[in-house]
């Protein structure tokens, strides 16, 4: 196949309406049936990336192997297709102008006035196509942040029409994600919220190809067949896609809609075999059907807002239904935890993990949570600021560093175990110059980190400044706490464990950005496990 198909993405009626998932279902039906499929993602914001964002603003911070950090909704494109996106797959206005005013400085646009048409646009739709370029992918799934009629979007949804236009007949199509709302006072599902969010869609010189319906109530021929009429669109392609259980149902739910089928006849491309959706009809039956169930208790201080952890909880699934146990997620603010109420706010639980996170706030909880999980031999999993907390805890408390600290915390502390990383001193911009991507960690032969892994070399993806102090490696590894993953060109621990402990596990890097349907991560999977025995005892 030579030419490379685009499919846009849309959302109208309000914001929230789950288009990464219609998306990453989509994308995932078209890889089932053999198409080599990405997805994208433009976001109308003017940080360069969501890296300075904090996670109540936008949710998590998504990173790739490459070190992009990145919108959430990358992870669940990962997560579906299992294949791992970069830094062209998440865009953002920030980063279109950025590029844009750096041209103008060197003359690229000399003796021109720069304006958002033509140069702005050209280079969203530059952007749009660079993976569709050289041949890897059959389809391009584009999905645009915000909502129609946002003065934000107006740039994109000018770039999708050039684009449509100049892709030509049969190459692209829109998809317009909108709500149907249900009014419980007459009993009614509204379809005028879609029909004007069309028509805005319409006065920038966009058709919808395609409806996706959000709706909390099934929708009737009746109602498809106005929503065609006024909508403007076959009657085929007002897709229903009513709320569901979990997000990993919504692949078969658009299967049964049609969606796929509907946006390879618009693209011309023929629908080869039906998708081979067999491993994921698996995951979900055993996701749906437990054998057992654990409480784990995840302790963090932006636990208010579910997205901000997205890919821990979205991990706990995967590994959840390869265990065939329901993970019950107890969020626990760090802030209000403290040596007095730890034993009753922790004790139901049969597991523990520290969560990753920036600054002071909460950190006390956090390791007065590690003391608790380590003394009482509670499955514990510390991730990133989470293990940089274990050690602090293991400092303080076994070492007897009273004062251990990271100079993150205390920069004056006399016991920094956890210290700026080296080539960080030098760096005062807050914007992408964390340590990010993926980094080689070898594994200590026989540790437990070797045996989860079962491998002596893993690649794990980071997001951090700070790092385990080395000159306490000797002392902390002779009192107990294992050094049991080191990255081989700089030395830096990456994993610690205590041997004595059934499952003390803390890791410098993000194992829940590489968890996904196809390979639930081996980290998570040891841990859910580890609970269940726990509990069982
Ligand atoms: N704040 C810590 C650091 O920068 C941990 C970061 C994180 O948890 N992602 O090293």
């Amino acid at each position: 196949m030579n030419q490379t198909k685009y499919i846009f993405v849309t959302g109208g009626v309000t914001s929230s309406l789950g288009k990464g998932i219609i998306a990453a279902s989509l994308a995932k039906l078209l890889q089932a049936r053999g198409y080599r499929t990405t997805i994208q993602k433009f976001d109308p914001y003017l940080n360069v990336d969501p890296g300075t964002l904090n996670p109540y603003e936008h949710g998590e911070c998504y990173v790739t192997d490459d070190g992009a950090e990145t919108d959430l909704d990358l992870g669940h494109y990962e997560r579906f297709l299992n294949v791992p996106t970069s830094q062209a797959n998440n865009v953002t206005t920030g980063r279109v102008y950025l590029s844009v005013i750096e041209k103008e400085r060197r003359g690229e646009f000399l003796g021109k006035t720069v304006q958002v048409v033509p140069h702005i646009t050209n280079e969203i739709k530059e952007r749009m196509q660079l993976l569709g370029r050289n041949g890897e992918f059959d389809i391009v799934i584009t999905e645009i942040g915000g909502t129609v009629g946002d003065i934000e979007s107006l740039p994109y949804i000018e770039s999708v029409r050039q684009l449509v236009w100049e892709l030509g007949e049969n190459n692209s199509l829109v998809v317009h994600l909108t709500l149907i709302p249900y009014l419980a006072a007459a009993g009614e599902l509204k379809t005028k919220p879609t029909q004007h969010s069309v028509k805005t869609l319409m006065e920038s010189g966009i058709k919808a190809d395609i409806l996706v319906c959000r709706t909390e109530h099934e929708l009737s021929d009746e109602l498809r067949q106005k929503l065609a009429l006024f909508c403007n669109v076959k009657r085929e392609a007002v897709i229903q896609s009513i709320d569901a259980s979990t997000i990993y149902e919504v692949p078969n739910m658009m299967l049964q809609e049609g969606l796929d089928r509907v946006a390879l006849k618009k693209l011309d491309l023929p629908e080869k075999n039906t998708p081979d959706l067999k491993n994921w009809n698996i995951f979900l039956q055993k996701l749906k059907n437990p054998k057992h169930s654990v409480n784990v208790g995840l302790i963090g201080k932006y636990v208010e807002l579910q997205d901000s952890y997205k890919s821990i909880i979205e991990a706990f699934i995967h590994a959840g239904a390869t265990n065939e146990t329901k993970v019950n997620i107890v969020s626990i603010q760090s802030e209000f935890l403290d040596a007095n109420n730890a034993q009753a706010k922790l004790k139901d639980l049969d597991g523990i993990l520290v969560a990753p996170g920036f600054g002071e706030r909460g950190i006390e909880g956090k390791i007065e949570t590690v003391r608790y999980a380590r003394e009482n031999n509670i499955p514990f999993l510390g991730i990133c600021l989470g293990m940089q907390m274990a050690v602090i805890e293991f400092s303080r408390n076994v070492l007897g560093l009273k004062d251990a600290n990271s100079t993150e915390m205390n920069e004056g502390t006399a016991n920094p175990v956890i210290d700026l990383m080296e080539e960080q001193k030098t760096i005062t911009d807050k914007g992408g110059t964390m340590r990010l991507g993926a980094w080689k960690c070898d594994l200590k032969d026989g540790s437990l980190a070797n045996k989860i892994y079962n491998a002596s070399s893993i690649m794990e993806r980071h997001r951090h400044r700070y790092e385990y102090n080395n000159d306490y490696q000797e002392s902390l590894q002779n009192a107990g706490l294992i050094s049991s993953g080191i990255n081989p060109d700089t030395g830096l621990v990456e994993i610690i464990e205590i041997d004595s402990h059934p499952f003390f596990v803390g890791v410098q890097y993000h194992p829940e950005y590489k968890s996904t349907v196809a390979n639930p991560h081996p980290l998570f999977v040891s841990f859910v496990s580890a609970m269940v025995t726990h509990k069982n005892k």
